[in-house]
C-alpha cells in the first residue's frame, strides 16, 4: 500500500483552470485550500458565508469571496467559470450540534442543491460532495464493538436525524446529475476529521479537539477534573487532516469513483475513556473524570471499514493517532496561549 509521499495524481487539470472551493472559511475547505496553492495551481476561488476575518485560514492570492451559497444567485456567481467545484460548505459541528440543530443541518441542503445545478449549468468538469459517515445506518452503530461500515451500509437507509439525512439526499443529487445529466461528481464520507486549524471551542467542535481544550483548562484552573460526555465507552475513530486532504485530492481525479460514494477515514477504533487518556499523556497530567449521560453522545460505535478505498486507490490514511494528536494538540495549546493573551483565534 502506497505511503502519502507516494501518492501520485493525475488530475487533467492546467495550473490555470479555476478551482472553486465552497465553505473556505471552516477547517476543512480552508486545509484544501492552502494543498491546492501549494501545489501551484494559480486560479482557486474560496467561498464562505462567514465574513472574511472569520475564516479560520486566508491564503495569500486566493480570490476569496463571503457570500450565503443557499442563495441561488449566489451559487451560480460563485462557480462562474470554474473547472472543478468542491462543495464543503454546511452548517455542522460535533455531537453538540447536530444532535441539537437538525433544522439548520437540513438547510444545509439548499447549499449542495444550487451549487451542483450552477457547476453544471456552468459546464464544470467535476465536482465533489463531503458526505459523512452520519449518512450510514444508525442500527447498525447500537454497539461500541462496531464492523466498520462500509459503503453499502448506507442503505436501507436509518441516517443520522437531519444531519445525515441532508447527507444522503444530496449524495443522491451527486448521483442522479452524473446519471441524467452527466456532471461527473465525486462523494466522499468523512469520519471525523480532526487537526490543527478545526474548531476548538464555541459549541461545534468534535471530540478530539473538546478533549485538548479541556486538558487545557484544566491546567489552567487548576481545577483537575474532566467533564466527559455519556460514559466513555462509545468508540470513533479519527482522521487526520492531513491524510483527509490527499485522500480528497485521490478521490476527486479517480474515473473508478465517479458518482459513487466512499469511506474516507482512519480505521484505528478508540474509545472516548481512551482517548482522554491519550491526551492526558501528551499533556502529562491526570484528571479525575466525570460523566455526563446526558450529555449528547452519537451511536455508540463507528469506524471506518477501508477496503474499498485500498481496493481503488492502494492507499488509506494511516497516520496514527498518537501522532495527529500530538499536532492537534500543540496547535490547539498555542491557540489557547493566544486567546488568553489577547489574540485573535479561531472560533465560530
Ligand atoms: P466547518 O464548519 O469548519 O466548515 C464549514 C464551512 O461552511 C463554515 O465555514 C461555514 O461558514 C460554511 N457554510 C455553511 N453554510 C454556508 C452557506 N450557506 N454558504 C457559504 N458557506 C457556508 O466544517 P468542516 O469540518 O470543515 O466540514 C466541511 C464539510 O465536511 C461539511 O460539509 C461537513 O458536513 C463535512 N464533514 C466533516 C466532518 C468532520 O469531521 N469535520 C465529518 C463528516 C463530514
Amino acid at each position: 500500500m502506497k505511503k502519502n509521499s507516494e501518492v501520485q495524481i493525475d488530475r487533467k487539470l492546467s495550473r490555470d483552470d479555476l478551482i472553486v472551493v465552497a465553505g473556505a472559511g471552516g477547517f476543512i475547505a480552508g486545509s484544501i485550500t492552502r494543498y491546492f496553492h501549494e501545489l501551484g495551481y494559480t486560479r482557486i476561488r474560496a467561498v464562505d458565508r462567514k465574513p472574511l476575518p472569520e475564516w479560520y485560514q486566508r491564503v495569500p492570492g486566493v480570490e476569496s469571496l463571503s457570500m450565503d451559497l443557499s442563495e441561488k444567485a449566489n451559487a451560480i456567481r460563485a462557480v462562474e467559470g470554474a473547472a472543478e467545484v468542491y462543495n464543503f460548505a454546511a452548517d455542522m459541528g460535533g455531537m453538540g450540534f447536530i444532535e441539537r440543530f437538525r433544522v439548520e443541518c437540513l438547510r444545509s441542503i439548499l447549499v449542495n442543491t444550487h451549487l451542483i445545478d450552477a457547476a453544471w449549468r456552468a459546464g464544470a468538469r467535476r465536482y465533489f460532495f463531503s458526505s459523512s459517515a452520519c449518512a450510514y445506518n444508525t442500527d447498525l452503530q447500537k454497539d461500541p464493538n462496531v464492523r466498520a461500515l462500509r459503503e453499502s451500509d448506507a442503505y436501507p437507509a436509518m441516517s443520522e436525524r437531519g444531519y445525515g439525512w441532508e447527507k444522503l439526499i444530496s449524495e443522491m443529487f451527486c448521483q442522479e446529475y452524473w446519471a441524467e445529466r452527466g456532471l461527473e461528481t465525486h462523494i466522499a464520507r468523512f469520519h471525523n476529521i480532526y487537526g490543527p486549524h478545526g474548531t476548538w471551542f464555541g459549541g461545534r467542535e468534535k471530540a478530539p479537539a473538546a478533549m485538548c481544550r479541556k486538558v487545557l483548562e484544566a491546567q489552567d484552573s487548576g481545577d483537575m477534573r474532566i467533564e466527559i460526555w455519556g460514559d466513555g465507552t462509545q468508540t470513533r475513530s479519527y482522521c487526520f487532516i492531513e491524510d483527509c486532504v490527499l485522500g480528497i485530492d485521490q478521490i476527486m481525479h479517480c474515473d473508478q469513483l465517479i458518482a459513487t460514494p466512499i469511506n474516507l477515514g482512519s480505521s484505528e477504533l478508540i474509545s472516548v475513556d481512551d482517548l482522554v487518556s491519550m491526551v492526558e499523556r501528551i499533556a502529562g497530567v491526570k484528571l479525575e473524570r466525570r460523566y455526563d449521560p446526558n450529555a449528547p453522545k452519537g451511536v455508540a460505535g463507528r469506524n471506518s471499514d477501508n477496503t474499498f478505498i485500498r481496493g481503488v486507490l492502494d492507499w488509506e490514511p494511516l497516520t496514527p493517532l498518537q501522532t495527529g494528536m500530538e499536532k492537534t494538540y500543540a496547535w490547539i495549546a498555542q491557540q489557547y496561549a493566544d486567546r488568553k493573551a489577547g489574540k485573535r483565534v479561531v472560533t465560530d
